[in-house]
């Protein structure tokens, strides 16, 4: 009940503030969060502990420990996405228009600290992302963004909450430049038992219970998720950071199940 309060009163403020706040609560010399660069006392736990995502081994899912920078909320996806854009994309070193779709904190904060960025951020829902500069409302499925226009588009923990997944999928292919990448993340079952999905279900407890969390409309399979990519004309490269950077990826504490799937226009 009263973390329940808390969480009520903080959740009202705004995000830089609340933001404020948490790096002063967690001061600490333990760790310095590679995206907002603040020195806290510990990374925190997150995630849920729904049967379901322990039944089918959903990376992205489950508890994590230890895992979440407590100011800026940035998790080991955060920080997996950090390392393939700054050691692969070339963030920082050469010209790069990005979209950044439902932008997490940490990584907009990152982005702010590099030159040769043209940033964009959207959302369907702007007020919550009041503190993001240039953001445009979007709806995933029908951008109002030109064709061929991005180098980079970044759409993380997204796609499960959208019912027409394909199209959203062929919205980010068609806004890619010819040579441009997708990163994309979801929470994916990797026990091999395929896609959970239901369209007819619209009652948040069943959809904790079948899919992990309340608004989710469906749980990927770790194999039809990279299969609808390609089916959308995607040619997909999954990433794992210990593959190329394994010191570097050590040193993020990166989850070693996580994967960044990355999405070349190449061959569309
Ligand atoms: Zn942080």
């Amino acid at each position: 009940m009263q973390l329940s309060l808390r969480r009520r009163i903080t959740g009202a403020l705004p995000q830089p503030v609340r933001y404020g706040l948490r790096r002063i609560i967690y001061r600490g010399h333990a760790l310095t969060c590679p995206l907002c660069e603040a020195q806290v006392s510990t990374y925190i736990s997150h995630g849920a502990d729904f049967e379901v995502l322990y039944r089918r081994k959903v990376v992205g899912g489950m508890i994590r420990e230890h895992d979440q920078c407590p100011a800026c909320r940035s998790a080991d996806r955060t920080r997996l996405m950090m390392l393939y854009l700054k050691n692969v994309s070339g963030v920082g070193v050469k010209p790069l228009r990005i979209l950044h779709i439902a932008p997490d904190f940490g990584l907009y904060l990152w982005f702010k600290r590099h030159r040769n960025v043209d940033y964009v951020a959207s959302d369907l829902d702007l007020a919550r992302y009041r503190h993001i500069e240039n953001i445009q409302k979007a709806d995933i499925t029908a951008m109002p963004f030109k064709d061929n226009d991005f180098d980079i588009v970044i759409c993380s923990h997204v796609l499960e909450h959208i019912p027409d997944d394909r199209k959203a999928m062929s919205e980010i292919l068609r806004v890619l430049k010819p040579s441009g990448k997708a990163m994309l993340m979801v929470p994916l079952a990797t026990d091999g038992q395929g896609t959970e999905e239901d369209p007819s279900i619209n009652d948040p407890r069943e959809q904790e219970q079948r899919f992990g969390q309340w608004d989710h409309v469906r749980l990927y399979g770790k194999d039809d998720f990279i299969s609808r990519l390609s089916g959308a004309g995607f040619t997909v490269k999954p990433f794992n950071g210990y593959d190329l950077f394994p010191e570097e990826a050590k040193d993020l504490l990166l989850n070693p199940q996580e994967t960044l799937v990355v999405c070349e226009k190449s061959n569309a």
